[in-house]
């Protein structure tokens, strides 16, 4: 049995007093939420406030990105030992705006992965398609080398704790979500995936959340979906309300 996972992702929106507000009035609502993991996603201003905030609650925090090394010369950048000391257990890696952003690569998803588990985080990995991709039926090739790459060199072991994100990019941030049914056969290919690379028990067992415009009103018939773990939210994990309904989608 899976636990499904509600993950926020809050990108580049809320200073520190905002979201410690949002984990104050959060925090309550999610304490009795046992069937699902509650996670947000902070700005890396805000982590270690909103991490401090969310103490001793149900909600989890997670960095949105991490450099790979430890510590070294390279501006801007922070890195797995930093977001665990301010109070993250999950990280974020390969999202598509760290791809296209900032041209980040399967080999770069895959070295952030590694020093990921290596610090004790569980990494929640994106992987999707374009619109241009799907039009051209490349859905498959193109979950295939985001998987083998992001994942290459892991064992059984390491994929067992890792979190997998179907994020079809042409649904994120734009109001256009893939039908439940769309993002179920791309989470098939991604088990079948898992199958054929780590084995039958890991594939049974990886969480796959769905990203892409998620909200209150359409989260129910994407989790109908025996296939779909959990959702990774962007917009609508901003406001209380909103996050909340997700939190609480309903269930059969
Ligand atoms: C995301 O940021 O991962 C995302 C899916 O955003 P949105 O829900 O706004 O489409």
């Amino acid at each position: 049995m899976r636990k499904p996972v509600i993950a926020g992702n809050w990108k580049m929106y809320k200073t520190i007093a905002e979201g410690v507000d949002f984990i104050q009035k959060i925090a309550p609502m999610a304490a009795s939420a046992s069937h699902c993991d509650v996670v947000v996603a902070p700005p890396f201003t805000a982590l270690a406030a909103v991490s401090q905030a969310a103490k001793g609650s149900k909600v989890g925090i997670s960095a949105q990105d991490m450099h790979w090394d430890k510590e070294g010369a390279h501006t801007g950048d922070v890195s797995s030992t930093m977001i665990v000391d301010a109070g993250c257990t999950y990280v974020i890696i390969g999202h598509s705006e760290r791809r296209h952003d900032h041209g980040e690569t399967d080999e770069q998803v895959n070295r952030k992965l590694k020093a990921a588990l290596a610090e004790g985080l569980t990494p929640i990995m994106c992987v999707g398609e374009t619109l241009a991709q799907r039009e051209s039926g490349g859905t498959g090739q193109v979950l295939k080398t985001q998987f083998e790459g992001g994942l290459a060199g892991l064992t059984p072991y390491d994929f067992s704790r890792i979190i997998i994100a179907y994020e079809p990019v042409w649904a994120i941030g734009t109001g256009r979500t893939a039908t439940p049914e769309m993002a179920a056969e791309s989470h098939h290919i991604l088990r079948d995936l898992a199958r054929q690379r780590f084995g039958e028990a890991e594939a049974r067992s990886v969480r796959i959340l769905y990203g892409g415009s998620v909200k209150p009103d359409n989260v129910g018939g994407l989790m109908g979906q025996p296939e779909i773990d959990g959702a990774l939210v962007g917009g609508a994990s901003l406001k209380v309300d909103s996050f909340a309904a997700l939190i609480n989608y309903p269930r059969t």
